[in-house]
C-alpha cells in the first residue's frame, strides 16, 4: 500500500479580511476640523481666457435670435456686460449689441427686468 501524498495545497490562502470599520482616517481630535486653506484670493472674478467668443467660432454675424447666446452676454438685469469683462473683441462687441437690441426689440430679450 503505497501511500501518495496528495498534497493538496490548498491554493489561493482564503484571508477573508474583516472589514474593520473601527475608526475612520483621520480619527482626531474634534473641533480643530478646519484645513488651513491659504488661498489668495484675488481674483474676484475668475479669470477666463479673454478670447473673443466670436472669433474663435468664427461667427462673423451674430445670430440675434439665438437667445442663449445672447444671454450670455448680458447680465440679469438685462444689461449688456461690458467688454472687458468678457473678453469680446470690439468688432464683435458691437455687432453683439446691435444683436442684443435686435433681440430687444422683438422680445427676445428684457429690457430690463422687473424687480
Ligand atoms: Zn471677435
Amino acid at each position: 500500500m503505497s501511500e501518495e501524498t496528495q498534497a493538496k495545497a490548498a491554493a489561493g490562502a482564503d484571508a477573508p479580511q474583516s472589514s474593520q470599520a473601527a475608526s475612520g482616517p483621520g480619527a482626531g481630535p474634534r473641533g480643530a476640523g478646519r484645513p488651513a486653506g491659504g488661498q489668495g484670493g484675488r481674483g474676484k472674478f475668475f479669470r477666463r481666457k479673454k478670447v473673443c467668443k466670436f472669433c474663435t467660432d468664427k461667427l462673423d454675424t451674430i445670430p440675434y435670435r439665438d437667445v442663449k447666446l445672447l444671454q450670455q452676454f448680458v447680465a440679469e438685469r438685462g444689461k449688456i456686460v461690458p467688454r472687458r469683462l468678457t473678453g469680446v473683441c470690439t468688432t464683435h462687441q458691437r455687432r453683439l449689441t446691435r444683436a442684443i437690441k435686435q433681440a430687444r426689440n422683438i422680445a427676445l430679450l428684457p429690457f430690463a427686468t422687473r424687480h
